[in-house]
């Protein structure tokens, strides 16, 4: 059965961080547009935005060693890090403007937790040491600390560094600006504000219809389906995402795929570990793994649960959301795409390889992992559980065929009226300038002209590098950390 008879001015597809985020600022921006989300699961953010499906790290560039690599003449590049903690200043701006006007309950969501790097062998102690000193010259990371001194790392984080073996030379990096965020909770909160949500309902084909959208939308108990006409539609959808832009026969994704990594972590609430962990301490890759490989000891609060989380492994799942399909990739397989993905696969076959280590290692070898990092923690203490479902991006490229990509990429087409979000790192972490960004490219007059104002008082660093602007950055961190219950 198949009506038309629904029109709105929004469609978001997809009840995660990503949706939830752009609404909020659309709801503010044009309070009279009728903007609609529509989720095909029961609920909102049970997907990847769900607390338990990621590890909650506010990505600020404080502990994740891929931020800064160190070129040939040992220099360390401190341009992405840089980036990537003033995109997170922007989602602190924006969660204190919503809190303060009302549209967030409370700042539960976000807590306080300190970033910490760990690595071990004299060269990384040295690329550490080069590292802390790179990021010291920009106002953003003036906080962080270094240490190689066992006692100091200790009193920062004591599971690290108990029962470790006397040879091995080891330093950290210690930032108490970190946080973890709840992104499940921030999500429903966000939602809680918007009026018009339809759960139980799969978006399955976008086709340009008179200079707008026709969705077709299916009722997932009914089976029914309805047409609904949109003037601009959101893909926020994860790894459903690709196909529906697919379906929409966008030019912008031609050739491009998806490679689902599933991800697995041992998870501790025995109060032995959480009561002696308030941190999140990151190590670094395997040589030729990818940056979201990186293993970490994760402090986690999740309401009233405190936990500790180490990983992440790969797990063997080829959908691209947790609760898809295994026919996900498959559906997706195009001509333009096959011969990307392929030359990806050959291009990355230490990745293949590492993923398949993850895959096959045993209980026993999964724990020995931790315990280089935790030597002391007791094996019993801990259960293995599965966690969101990573779709990241295969692009095609001109000299090398097709890349993996780790970013997050905004896909806009139709002159902005269709735009959707794919990949998975650095995430929930950047949403809003991801949605600032989708935005931009959408509605660029709207943007530069009446919203200009509105969004400068949203996200008052818009537009400008916090990193030029050392007043203006300490005033903004110390700002957003006060409002959101987050200052050291
Ligand atoms: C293991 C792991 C660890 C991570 N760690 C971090 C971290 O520490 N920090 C960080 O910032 N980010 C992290 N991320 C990334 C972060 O979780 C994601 O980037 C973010 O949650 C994506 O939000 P989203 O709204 O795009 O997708 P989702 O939260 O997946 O939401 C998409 C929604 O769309 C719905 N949907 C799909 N198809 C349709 C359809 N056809 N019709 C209607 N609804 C549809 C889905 O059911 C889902 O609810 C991690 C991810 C993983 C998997």
């Amino acid at each position: 059965m198949t009506t038309h008879n629904e029109t709105v001015d929004v469609a978001l597809i997809g009840g995660g961080i990503m949706s939830a985020t752009l609404g909020a600022f659309l709801r503010n921006l044009e309070p009279e547009w009728s903007i609609r989300v529509y989720e095909r699961l029961p609920e909102v953010a049970i997907e990847s935005s769900d607390a338990w499906n990621n590890a909650g790290t506010g990505h600020s560039a404080l502990c994740e060693l891929n931020y800064t690599p160190a070129g040939p003449d040992g220099s360390i590049d401190i341009t992405k890090a840089v980036g990537i903690n003033e995109q997170f200043q922007q989602s602190r701006q924006f969660w204190r403007y919503l809190l303060e006007a009302g549209q967030l309950h409370d700042s539960s969501f976000i807590n306080q937790c300190p970033h910490m790097t760990l690595v071990r062998g004299s060269d990384d102690v040295d690329y550490l040491r080069r590292r802390v000193d790179a990021l010291h010259t920009s106002p953003l990371f003036q906080s962080m600390e270094y240490a190689t001194d066992r006692d100091r790392i200790s009193e920062w984080a004591p599971l690290i560094v108990e029962g470790r073996p006397a040879s091995d030379t080891i330093a950290a990096s210690f930032d108490a600006t970190g946080t973890d965020v709840d992104f499940g909770s921030l999500t429903r909160q966000l939602l809680a504000h918007h009026e018009d949500i339809a759960v139980n309902r799969e978006v399955v084909g976008i086709e340009p219809a008179d200079s707008a959208w026709r969705l077709s939308v299916r009722n997932t108990f009914t089976h029914a389906t309805t047409k609904v006409r949109a003037r601009f539609v959101f893909v926020g959808a994860g790894g459903r995402a690709l196909e529906l832009l697919q379906t929409a026969n966008a030019p912008e994704i031609r050739g491009y795929s998806l490679l689902p990594i599933a991800g697995h972590f041992l998870r501790s609430t025995a109060p032995e570990v959480v009561d002696r962990h308030h941190a999140k301490v990151y190590g670094k890759a395997p040589i030729g793994a990818p940056p979201m490989s990186m293993p970490h000891l994760d402090a986690r609060i999740i309401g009233d649960t405190k936990a500790v989380l180490f990983g992440p492994y790969a797990g063997a799942n080829p959908k691209f959301l947790k609760n898809g399909s295994v026919f996900d990739m498959p559906r997706t397989l195009r001509p333009a795409n096959v011969l990307p993905f392929a030359r990806m696969g050959l291009a990355n076959l230490n990745l293949l390889g590492l993923l398949v280590g993850d895959l096959t290692s045993t209980p026993a070898q999964k724990l020995k992992q931790l315990k280089e990092f935790a030597p002391t923690v007791g094996d019993d203490h801990w259960e293995m559980y599965a966690a969101g479902q990573r779709a990241q991006i295969v692009k095609p490229d001109r000299k090398r065929g097709g890349v993996l990509q780790f970013g997050t990429e905004v896909i806009s087409s139709s002159g902005g009226s269709l735009a959707g979000v794919l990949g998975a790192s650095p995430g929930a972490s950047t949403a809003v300038p991801i949605a600032l960004s989708v935005l931009q490219q959408s509605f660029p007059r709207k943007f530069s002209g009446s919203w200009a104002e509105a969004l400068r008082t949203m996200v008052p660093t818009l537009g400008v590098a916090l990193n030029d602007e050392p007043e203006l950055a300490a005033a903004t961190m110390a700002g957003t950390a006060k409002a959101l219950g987050i200052e050291p």
